[in-house]
């Protein structure tokens, strides 16, 4: 793996704002595709309306003027002629272009058509005629570097790399691919639609094939190992269940007497449980913790994120007081960290409750009886992997609040059992749900007002914008200023963003969960697992960006209690996933119809990693592309009954030449 600071031409900055988007590594940055690509164009003028986005081209007829409203507020304007019309063209903010743009010169112009004014109203420029349909990568990008430059370092990289190719010579001659080597050069820079796609279906084809050739040798090997046997008397636990402070639902009583008859037969258990969000999966988690310990194992829970981490382990402490349970975050202080590891590696800790620092390197156990994760398709098979690797064979369960369809699970799991939780516990409102649009905002502060009269708390989450973290960040920001002009002399108001610190968010939640914060105005942070029942409204703005399952996520942070509960979504456009959010509670509808509507990328979150975060495919559109992957994998598998593959392929390997 070639370090990115060992590439020429990439200075300190640059590089670090590469390693914020995740891009470390030489591999990485060429395998950083765009997520779309703008095709340029040119549009037929005699046939536009009215604000049309139009690409056009021709001769600039003057030296441009440049306005200045402020230090950096400018608007460019110029005439361009295209042969058979002259357009004014006005751009803001691109005075810096003023002095390299001159009469008689080629000119692409990207934007807008004002029919009035007979003009164009520019998003872009470019030098040069368009002689031919063009086609631009777009990236996702960040706050410091924006989606044009990431496309430049690319292009100055990616003529000199040699990438290694994961697919078997006899499979890449079977389709025919072209190398791997070439469909990076088209995917960032194709010259035509045609060999894009070439370039696409052999990406995708790879990623697939590693995936599947992952997930088959894992499984493999999970046959191969033999469980733990445990003895472990049912009253015990029937006990425990009889004390709890309210009675378990059908599908959670079922699930634990699944996960029981797992435990204590001498295969491994290797189970996946399914539940809507507020399902009340933790407590079937911690029961089977509980049971693994009773039989004299240590167990771990890692959750994704520090906040739900924190979550459990409080919960978890308080229901059994009498166990011993660690938490380990990523940012403990060195001396706390290795009394913890300590304890953990001699034993005296019974369950360890932590994020992915679960599966660093340093931490060893003594026996560990039992693994599970939550959230479980936001980690990466590799991780899991890992996690495994570190007790004997301990137990793995998974749990996921995003069913995935039933053909799905099976196509990707395979031989792994699942649990359904199809119920909410008995009592649990429906939570209303109410679209408004943004004119109607007067009337959702009222209903915000009548929720804070009933001293119940409301979260606020604001817009999400793939594409760029700056902008969420104002987003958020915008929003907290003005609940605090409605509400701040009346309650505290909190934010919570992904650019704070883990210990500010910490104190943050905590607060909320305190109830001395009434308002949580937040980024999406939120969507996983947190659970505050005397949180009774949840209003999300520009609801239409989100994808559905995220929605529903979020809409799955309300209704946790006996009062009625609303979640209101605010939104301009009235969009099919609205409505069918407004239409159902029920989450296994809700994932089907996602699955119908949009890509798996969107079903899980475009941000999320893990198994399902393909870089290039999409589990749906691609779905028969899958199924091809998943069965050429299981023959060479067998073919090459051997190790080495396997571990190439989780070996990144490229190299400059
Ligand atoms: P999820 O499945 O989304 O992880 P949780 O496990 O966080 O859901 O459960 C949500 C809330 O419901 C928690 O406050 C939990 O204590 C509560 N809960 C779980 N099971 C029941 C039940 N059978 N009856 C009443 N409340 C329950
Ligand atoms: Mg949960």
């Amino acid at each position: 793996m070639i370090d990115l600071k060992e590439v020429k031409g990439i200075g300190l900055n640059t590089l670090k704002y590469l390693n914020d988007l995740g891009i470390n590594t030489l591999e990485d940055l060429v395998t950083y595709y765009p997520f779309r690509y703008d095709v340029y164009k040119k549009t037929d003028m005699s046939n536009v309306n009215d604000g049309d986005h139009v690409v056009l081209d021709g001769i600039c007829e003057n030296n441009p003027n440049v306005y200045y409203f402020s230090k950096k507020l400018n608007k460019m304007s110029l005439r361009l002629n295209t042969g058979t019309k002259i357009y004014n063209v006005t751009i803001f903010n691109r005075a810096y272009l003023k002095n390299k743009i001159k009469p008689a010169m080629g000119l692409t112009v990207i934007g807008k058509y004002d029919a009035k004014h007979n003009s164009i109203v520019a998003s872009n420029m470019e030098f040069g005629m368009l002689l031919k349909p063009k086609i631009i990568p777009i990236y996702h990008s960040n706050f410091k570097i924006n989606s044009k430059k990431i496309h430049q370092i690319i292009s100055k990289v990616i003529d000199k790399v040699s990438v290694h190719d994961y697919i078997p010579v006899y499979l890449n001659e079977k389709y025919n691919f072209i190398s791997k080597d070439l469909a990076l050069k088209i995917i960032h820079n194709p010259n035509n639609l045609k060999e894009l796609k070439a370039a696409k279906d052999k990406l995708k084809y790879e990623e697939l094939f590693v995936f599947m050739a992952k997930m088959n040798y894992l499984k493999s090997s999970n046959k191969i190992n033999l469980g733990l046997k445990r003895e472990v008397d049912f009253t015990l636990i029937k006990n425990f269940i009889n004390n709890l402070p309210f009675s378990l639902t059908k599908d959670q009583l079922k699930a634990i007497n699944d996960i029981y008859e797992d435990l204590t037969s001498p295969r491994q258990m290797n189970r996946l449980l399914q539940g809507d969000v507020g399902s009340g999966k933790t407590i079937v988690s911690f029961v089977a913790l509980y049971i693994n310990y009773l039989s004299g194992y240590q167990g771990a829970l890692m959750a994704p994120t520090e906040i739900l981490a924190i979550q459990h382990y409080n919960n978890m402490q308080n229901l059994f007081p009498d166990l011993k349970i660690g938490l380990l975050k990523g940012k403990l202080k060195a001396k706390e960290r290795r009394e913890l590891l300590q304890e953990l590696a001699m034993g005296q800790i019974d369950v360890v409750i932590g994020t992915h620092a679960l599966i660093s390197d340093d931490v060893e156990y003594k026996n560990l009886g039992l693994v599970i994760t939550d959230e479980q398709h936001r980690f990466g098979v590799s991780q899991r992997g890992n996690l495994k690797n570190k007790g004997l064979t301990p137990d793995i369960l998974y749990m996921s609040a995003t069913p995935i369809p039933r053909t799905y699970a099976l196509t990707l799991y395979g031989d792994m059992d699942i649990s359904n939780i199809k119920t909410v516990p008995n009592g649990r409102k429906k939570v209303e749900t109410i679209l408004k649009s943004n004119k109607e905002i007067k009337d959702v502060l009222y209903l915000m007002l009548e929720e804070l009269k009933k001293g119940h708390q409301i979260y606020v989450v604001a817009p999400l914008v793939e594409e760029s973290e700056k902008i969420d960040l104002e987003n958020v920001n915008e929003l907290y200023e003005k609940m605090q002009k409605a509400f701040g002399k009346i309650c505290n108001i909190g934010i919570l963003h992904g650019k704070m610190t883990n210990s500010e968010k910490d104190s943050v939640m905590k607060e909320f969960k305190e109830g001395k914060v009434k308002i949580l105005v937040s980024t999406t942070v939120i969507e996983v697992g947190v659970d505050v029942a005397n949180a009774t409204m949840i209003v999300i703005f520009d609801a239409f960006r989100f994808g559905l399952s995220a929605l529903h996520q979020l809409r799955g942070r309300v209704g946790r209690n006996d009062f009625e509960s609303y979640c209101i979504l605010i939104s301009d456009k009235e969009t099919k996933r609205l409505k069918i959010l407004t239409g159902t509670n029920d989450g296994f509808k809700i994932s089907e119809e996602d699955f119908k509507l949009r890509g798996s990328g969107d079903l899980f979150g475009l941000r999320q990693s893990g198994d399902m975060h393909f870089k290039i495919a999409d589990l749906k559109q691609d779905f028969e592309l899958l199924l091809t992957a998943k069965e050429d994998s299981m023959e060479y598998l067998k073919k090459e009954q051997s190790d080495e593959y396997l571990k190439n392929m989780l070996q990144v390997s490229s190299s400059l030449d």
